[in-house]
């Protein structure tokens, strides 16, 4: 009998339950041509009748997003190439539970529209309760541009020449605050500025004293800086912008500023990341007093810079569920990496991998606490097997430094050491590793 015969047909192969998944997850068409594409390579004699639909999975992408999840080996927290902070399975359960249609904008009891987002900006307040009232926009820098727009459009932003900073990729905040029609007047020098100069530089035209925190650099020596304390003396609002987005303060991170104590000191207007240390989903977040973030919420720029219902979900779920993997990451214990450094490095020796248990230092990163080594342990390998591992699936990033690639624990959970014992193996035995 001719073999061909024996081509399953594209309707038996799309209806074949190995291809089920792929079907749910990409559609039937895009299923459909890879059916006749592996049915094409059969009739060729290039692939035996049984093979055409494993063929056909195997040829389909496994996700519907070409983003791929990565191990965060770095030893960087908030790695921004990783996408920053690693969203809690609460946060990611709540993602899941606001995909569909929800009550965002509706009371579900009088069946009228409702505020947007209360329950986030509820959590947010409570988390804060020294703000006096509280905002969501996308990201640090819309939180900017609105503050900015509405507080400032054609008048003067008063700012330390010291903390003009560039955020990273070329985000360089002068320029963005610029953008919305504010003038800056720049005070003091690059390493000192006095309450004096603030003082000197008030005026009719001033909308507001900026306090920026150079959050990605320190400056040492001969330098001094005003307290937004002593900033709120002055008779013009103060806003603040603590970029990490810590509300409360952390023992583990004393020079990292935070908005509660901003706005304890004075502040009228915080700003702050929700992906940096708070740990949640991209967002800004406004704390302040009712009458300022009164008028960014009315400003009709608001409605650009307004955040969807999945991050409105992510946000609550971070700021009330459990602790987030950012501050497990954060407050790893030393000890405990190192000895899972040592257990896995010698798991890999036990097959014939040169791996090495040994220290590291790890950092915040995100744009966070410039200076701060967190101690860490790594698993070191040849640094050859960087790119490979980058390739690997599920890609491994690690660092190389010394000569070697380290494998940082701090970043990976504990539950995932499994899987990076895997990619590493699989590493080992494709062997092309240098
Ligand atoms: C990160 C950062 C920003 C920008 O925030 P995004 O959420 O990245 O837009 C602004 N200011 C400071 C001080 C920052 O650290």
């Amino acid at each position: 009998m001719d073999p061909r015969r024996l081509i399953p047909r594209t309707d038996a192969a799309l209806a074949d339950p190995r291809l089920a998944p792929a079907v749910t997850r990409l559609g039937r068409d895009r299923v459909k041509a890879a059916v006749v594409d592996a049915q094409s390579r059969a009739r060729a004699g290039d692939l035996s009748p049984e093979d055409v639909v494993p063929a056909a999975a195997a040829s389909l992408p496994h996700r519907a997003t070409s983003l791929r999840p990565v191990l965060n080996a770095t030893g960087v927290v908030l790695h921004t190439n990783l996408g920053r902070a690693v969203l809690s399975e609460a946060a990611v359960e709540a993602l899941r539970a606001a995909a569909g249609a929800t009550d965002v904008e509706l009371d579900l009891e009088t069946g009228r529209r409702a505020r947007r987002g209360r329950a986030t900006l509820a959590a947010l307040a409570a988390a804060v309760p020294d703000a006096g009232a509280v905002h969501v926009v996308n990201n640090g820098a819309a939180a900017l541009v609105l503050a900015a727009t509405a507080l400032a459009a054609g008048r003067e932003i008063i700012v330390s020449r010291g903390e003009l900073v560039e955020i990273g990729d070329g985000f360089r905040l002068p320029d963005l605050l610029e953008s919305t029609g504010a003038r800056l007047r720049e005070v003091g020098t690059t390493n000192r500025t006095t309450l004096a100069d603030y003082r000197a530089a008030i005026g009719p035209d001033t909308g507001f004293v900026l306090k920026v925190h150079p959050s990605n650099f320190v400056v040492t020596g001969f330098t001094a800086d005003v307290d937004v304390e002593a900033l709120a003396s002055l008779d013009v609002p103060v806003v603040v912008d603590i970029g990490s987005g810590l509300l409360a303060p952390d023992a583990l991170l004393p020079a990292e500023p935070d908005a509660t104590t901003a706005l304890r000191k004075g502040a009228a207007l915080v700003t702050a990341s929700g992906d940096k240390l708070l740990g949640g989903p991209q967002a800004g977040l406004l704390l302040g007093t009712e009458p300022i973030v009164e008028r960014l919420r009315r400003h009709p720029l608001a409605r650009a810079l307004r955040v969807d219902k999945l991050t409105l979900a992510a946000l609550e779920a971070t700021l009330t569920g459990p602790s987030t993997p950012t501050h497990l990451a954060l407050h790893a214990d030393p000890a405990e990496l190192r000895s899972r450094s040592e257990a896995l490095a010698a798991a890999l020796r036990a097959d014939g991998i040169p791996a090495e248990a040994g220290p590291s230092d790890g950092v915040v990163g995100g744009g966070g606490a410039p200076g701060v080594v967190l101690p860490s342990a790594a698993v070191a390998l040849p640094a050859a097997w960087a790119g490979a591992l980058r390739a690997g699936d599920p890609p491994v990033v690690g660092r190389v430094e010394r000569g070697a690639l380290l494998l940082d624990l701090r970043c990976i959970p504990p539950s995932s050491d499994d899987a990076l014992l895997a990619a590493v193996r699989a590493v080992a035995e494709d062997g092309c590793t240098s």
